[in-house]
């Protein structure tokens, strides 16, 4: 693991006037990069050959920087260029599939913005459920011998790998079943209770600088094939095909106003337990994945400690931001705000790691 001080003392060599917002070509970043254009900071995109037009499109990257393969942002000498450029990485969820956790922790030398030791405590599900406790977050069963499953559940397995190969069973035979199909090799599991309710996944940001944890919106996934399924439920009844969970597209939504301070207290718990477990703890966009019971109360079962996808509904602002907010301000703009407000106040140390 790179340490802190060896990041921070790379950054105490950029030049404050021309720090660049720098992104990989996927997920966020054209939103990434209109907020960085927003703030008045430069910005550059790395992306691979096949995407480039999309990026030329649209016209937000002063820089393009192609590559054949995302792994060579990891090579030593494109790494200096970035730093040459006093580029501040922006990670994204692709970003951190494409280029993995521990070549992150162990080989990016680029000053990135937030706190890369939330890495590990996310990509770990017994760590990440471990921080959601100590949040004191409400969450699904857990069933560590597939014997004893006595309800609907869902068997998921490790990584963001948004829902590939999860499957649901409501006993022991069929998870036997079902998991001989999927001829797996040791790879471990989690078997968790199917929690019935409507989907919330709030869109958080916390700032050091003014240690305040804002609520910037909210979006439910749209999921193939699951949210087929449901519209010919009656047609499908007795034949319908195995669930799945992949994530196709985000719709907007906000909740009852009544549920509101249950969200806020669950987003700065979140920031609490993570400032006593890995110090400083998390820093920037983060999202808590929910489902809400009829009785009204959310259920949690992940962090995303990134800027989602689902927040790219948002680049114009959201219904929650607009009141945060009197200008357009995404969770991407939010993100070159923070940088912005650190350089003013001396402080890129606190946000960047
Ligand atoms: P990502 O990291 O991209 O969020 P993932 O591969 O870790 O994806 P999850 O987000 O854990 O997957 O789950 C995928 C989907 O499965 C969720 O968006 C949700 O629709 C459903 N889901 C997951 N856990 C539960 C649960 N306990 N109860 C009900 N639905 C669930």
């Amino acid at each position: 693991m790179i340490h802190q001080r060896e990041i921070h003392h790379i950054l105490d060599g950029y030049d404050r006037e021309k720090i660049t917002i720098a992104t990989i070509g996927s997920h966020t970043a054209l939103q990434i990069l209109k907020g960085a254009r927003d703030e008045g900071l430069k910005n550059l995109v790395i992306c691979k050959r096949g995407a480039v037009e999309v990026y030329r499109q649209f016209r937000l990257a002063d820089e393009l920087i192609i590559v054949e393969n995302f792994k060579q942002v990891l090579e030593k000498e494109f790494q200096e260029g970035l730093i040459e450029r006093n580029a501040i990485l922006i990670p994204h969820g692709s970003f951190v599939e494409y280029l993995s956790p521990s070549s992150i922790e162990d080989k990016l030398w680029v000053p990135m913005f937030g706190n890369r030791t939330v890495l590990d405590w996310e990509s770990n599900r017994e760590k990440e459920r471990e921080w959601m406790e100590r949040a004191d977050l409400k969450l699904p069963e857990e069933f560590k011998h597939p014997e004893d499953i006595d309800r609907l559940v869902m068997v998921k397995f490790p990584g963001a790998k948004g829902g590939k190969d999860y499957f649901l069973a409501r006993s022991y035979d069929e998870f036997e079943r079902k998991i001989k199909k999927l001829q797996l090799q040791d790879e471990k599991f989690t078997i968790q209770e199917y929690v019935i309710g409507t989907r919330f996944y709030p869109h958080y940001f916390y700032s050091p600088l003014t240690e305040r944890v804002e609520l910037l919106s909210m979006d439910i996934r749209y999921e193939s094939n699951i949210d087929g399924i449901s519209r010919l439920s009656y047609i499908l009844q007795n034949s319908h095909p195995e669930p799945s969970f992949v994530v196709t597209g985000n719709c907007p939504v906000v909740v009852r106003e009544l549920l509101l301070p249950q969200l806020l207290e669950m987003g700065q718990r979140i920031v609490k337990a993570s400032q006593e477990l890995f110090s400083p703890g998390l820093t920037g966009p983060f999202c808590i994945e929910t489902v809400c019971t009829e009785d009204l109360e959310f259920i949690a079962f992940e962090i995303s400690a990134r800027i989602v996808a689902g927040t790219n509904l948002y680049i114009n602002g959201s219904p929650y931001s607009q009141l945060l907010y009197d200008e357009p301000m995404s969770t991407g703009r939010r993100i070159s705000r923070e940088i912005k407000d650190a350089l003013k106040q001396d402080s890129l140390d606190r946000i960047i790691y």
